[in-house]
């Protein structure tokens, strides 16, 4: 495994990023109606995605994609980091949260994003996590470390919550995932007496359910929105890059706990969304697209409401 990039280098990196290219660049998309549910992406941050966190790029086919997209070679290619707001009528639900203020200045917009929305963060009762990670789950704690929604529920699939307590599976981990123990121990922490651990596919509100993505971390999971005929999934971490991992399912990603589990389930996904003709969004990606088979490979086309 590569070593994880340095706080500094990520942001060296994000200093110049060639942003006009990418539509991943621009604002947030507009909310997408899936039946009555209103579905908000609210944008933290762009994240300056480096081709070596990929190793799989380091390859000719990695440099033909990145030249074809106008990337030099060491990239980096700008991210969304996504949270999302699920509303029916009154009823609303958040969807991971950010990355906080772990990262840096350049996150931490999904308390301005939900206020554009009209809600504050003491107004949110419940928030649920498709993972532990720092990019998902640090925005769940203010900059001096406590529970930033004050009377929220927090859901997670409860391999998900034991992995990231598991002394064993820390020290197991490469070094530099330490940060990720850290913010998720903390976010644990601070939400104690009100974290409600789930299993598989379980329903967070009618309508809405869970839907287990492992390997990405033991605990993925994305979640499908259905309501009579149209559905929406967001699929949390499956991808990083779309412009990589969607013609290339089996790069992966250098944070992946279990890289082969990883490659399995976004195939199994991929080919079930290619199928199903089903929606799809997540928290690295910048709007809603279907996916459709290309060659040995996919590719995303546009799915606007
Ligand atoms: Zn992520």
């Amino acid at each position: 495994m590569l070593p994880l990039p340095t706080r500094r280098a990520v942001l060296a990196a994000g200093a110049c990023l060639p942003i006009l290219r990418f539509p991943e660049a621009r604002a947030a998309a507009p909310a997408d109606r899936v039946g009555a549910f209103t579905v908000t992406p609210l944008r933290d941050g762009l994240f300056p995605l480096e081709p070596s966190m990929i190793p799989g790029a380091d390859s000719e086919a990695g440099r033909a994609l990145l030249a074809q997209a106008g990337l030099p070679p060491s990239g980096p290619s700008p991210e969304p980091v996504n949270a999302f707001l699920i509303r029916r009528g009154a009823w609303h639900g958040l969807l991971d949260a950010g990355c906080g203020t772990v990262f840096g200045p350049g996150f931490d917009r999904v308390t301005a994003a939900l206020a554009a929305e009209g809600l504050r963060p003491d107004q949110i009762e419940t928030v649920w996590l498709t993972h532990l990670h720092a990019d998902h789950a640090g925005g769940l704690l203010t900059g001096d470390g406590r529970a930033r929604f004050a009377h929220a529920e927090l859901v997670l699939q409860e391999r998900e919550a034991a992995y990231w307590s598991d002394a064993g599976a820390r020290s197991r981990a490469p070094s530099a995932m330490g940060l990720f123990f850290d913010t998720a121990q903390a976010v644990l922490a601070a939400y104690a007496g009100r974290v409600r651990r789930v299993s598989g596919t379980a329903e967070l509100a009618p309508g809405v359910s869970f839907l287990p993505l492992p390997g990405h971390t033991p605990g993925h999971a994305g979640v499908l929105i259905e309501d009579g005929p149209e559905r929406l999934l967001i699929w949390g971490d499956i991808l990083h890059s779309r412009l990589l991992q969607v013609p290339h399912p089996d790069w992966t990603v250098i944070w992946d706990a279990d890289p082969a589990e990883a490659i399995a389930t976004r195939r199994r996904i991929f080919d079930r969304a290619a199928s199903e003709g089903l929606a799809v969004t997540g928290m690295h990606l910048a709007t809603r697209c279907r996916i459709e088979r290309a060659g040995a490979g996919y590719e995303l086309v546009s799915a606007a409401p």
